[in-house]
């Protein structure tokens, strides 16, 4: 019997984990896909956002100021990539002016005390490859960057390490409520006290397991193109577009790796499970954000991908034990619920405590996780032919060492696809996109686990990101030009 079942192993699943492991608790995480971190969480912006747009009263608001402050000290115990880069959003049109003084109030409301209109020349300053038809901008300078899936990643070791059980491939498909909650994937079934639905896009079916569905999750599907890190230099600090009523426009970043990303649209589809991208909406983000930065070579596009927001039709975050007793309900968790995640899995607690819990601290908690990846000196002799694994370059694009493979597969979440490793060492996140080392990924993971190779996939079971037909047609047509210069 567990004290706490956990549905869905995305930020706010593994973040409600590893707050629960700090107590004497029997905590279950259990995710439907091959890995944690295979939903919303691994294809976002990845921004730490200030939390001065966001609706004054709301859920959002309070969670996003609250979650963006708690950064930094995670940062320090858990080492995921953080960089507090800050932002701009840019007017290029006098009566811009007007939303930026807006957005201004709206953060002051929220309790931002650390924004400042720039004008055209400090903008320039700041961001010399901006559109020089700039006319000025807000900046925030308690806005971030932050790898997603590797603190999502880096929060569900953390709370595996601390005794939280964790099951992958388990996709609960029926909930049953008695004294206790029965609840079933395919293959078993696990009794629990109380349930924690966060199981994102999918977390109002999940509700109706128990009639516990009081609110719908509409999926809007957002598109990125990602380019190489020899982008990177176009943006120092996140670049938004002033937000119109159409909606936030299209933004230009770093990703804390150094790539440069453009992107995401935003557009309502029937499934969740639809995370293809279409040559519409990458001509469409092209468009938008050469109006932010001109001159970036698409040349040099590395790939492009989409992420599913869970909109809810109460258009808040959805934070709550529900009507049906013992059953919380974390959902609705769109943008910016990455930046809000830290202060969702307090504010569980809150919840849990409030329903009458006791929960003892668990003496052997150790917040602390140390970095996946190593920091190689100037002087690093690594090759690909070394035989120390220290030593042995496996992805040369990243730099990543067989030693670096090895410890990710041996931390406690199970790690058996090329993808899983990607999303750890960045091992295939280069100019090759795992040409060279995949298979060299794949022989690693299967002599560790003692597999077969051919038992590695690249990715798990319903995880696709492959482009749609008319994407792969686009990227071609870059090539062809390419070779036309
Ligand atoms: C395009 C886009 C851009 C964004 N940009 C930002 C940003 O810059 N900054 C920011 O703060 N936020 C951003 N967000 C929001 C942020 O990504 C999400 O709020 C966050 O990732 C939600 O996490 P989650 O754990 O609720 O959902 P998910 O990561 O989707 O996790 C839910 C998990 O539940 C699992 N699951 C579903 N059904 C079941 C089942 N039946 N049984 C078991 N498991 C199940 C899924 O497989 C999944 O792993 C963005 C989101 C998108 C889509």
């Amino acid at each position: 019997m567990y004290d706490y079942i956990i549905i869905g192993a995305g930020v706010i699943g593994s973040t409600i984990a590893r707050e629960l492991s700090r107590y004497d608790v029997k905590v279950l995480l259990l995710e439907k896909e091959n890995d944690v971190s295979c939903g919303a969480s691994k294809a976002n912006s990845g921004i730490v956002h200030g939390g001065f747009d966001d609706k004054p009263g709301t859920v959002k608001a309070k969670m996003c100021r609250k979650g963006n402050r708690m950064f930094e000290q995670l940062e320090s115990e858990l080492h995921f990539g953080l960089e507090m880069c800050g932002s701009l959003v840019m007017a290029f049109e006098e009566e811009e002016f007007e939303t930026l003084n807006e957005l201004v109030e709206r953060g002051i409301t929220n309790g931002i005390h650390d924004l400042v209109i720039l004008d055209h020349d400090q903008v320039m300053e700041m961001e010399p490859y901006v559109n020089p038809e700039v006319k000025g901008a807000l900046y925030c300078p308690s806005s971030g960057i932050t790898s997603p899936f590797e603190l999502t990643i880096a929060l569900a070791e953390n709370a595996v390490a601390n005794g939280v059980e964790i099951k992958l491939n388990s996709e609960v498909v029926s909930i049953e409520k008695g004294e206790t909650f029965k609840v079933s994937t395919i293959d078993a079934m696990y009794e629990g006290k109380v349930v924690i639905n966060a199981a994102g896009a999918y977390s109002d079916r999940v509700a109706g397991f128990v009639g516990a569905d009081n609110f719908k999750i509409i999926p809007r599907r957002g598109e990125y193109i990602l380019l190489n890190k020899n982008q990177g230099y176009l943006a120092n600090t996140v670049l938004f577009q002033c937000p119109t009523k159409v909606g936030k426009g299209i933004l230009v970043t770093r990703t804390y790796h150094g790539n440069l990303m453009l992107g995401p649209n935003a557009q309502e589809v029937s499934e969740a499970s639809d995370v293809g991208t279409s040559l519409e909406a990458l001509t469409y983000i092209v468009e938008q954000a050469r109006k932010s930065v001109a001159d970036f070579d698409l040349k040099k596009t590395l790939t492009s991908f989409s992420g599913i927001r869970a909109t809810s039709d109460r258009h808040d975050f959805i934070i709550e034990e529900s009507a049906v007793k013992n059953f919380i309900n974390v959902a609705g968790i769109e943008s910016p619920g990455l930046t809000s995640s830290p202060a969702i899995g307090l504010e569980v607690i809150e919840i849990i405590k409030s329903m009458g819990y006791e929960l003892k601290p668990n003496p052997n908690f150790n917040p602390n996780r140390k970095p996946t990846l190593i920091k190689k000196s100037e002087d690093f002799d690594g090759s690909t032919e070394a035989e120390d694994p220290k030593k042995h370059i496996v992805c040369r694009c990243e730099n990543v060492t067989e030693a670096e493979i090895v410890d990710a597969i041996h931390r406690g979440i199970p790690v058996n696809s090329i993808d899983s490793m990607k999303r750890r060492v960045r091992a295939g996140m280069g100019l090759c996109q795992g040409a060279y080392c995949g298979p060299r990924v794949a022989e690693i993971i299967a002599r560790e686990l003692n597999i077969p190779v051919e038992d590695v996939p690249k990715r798990g079971g319903g995880s696709s990101t492959l482009p749609h037909r008319e994407s792969r047609w686009f990227f071609k047509e870059i090539k062809k030009s390419e070779k036309n210069e």
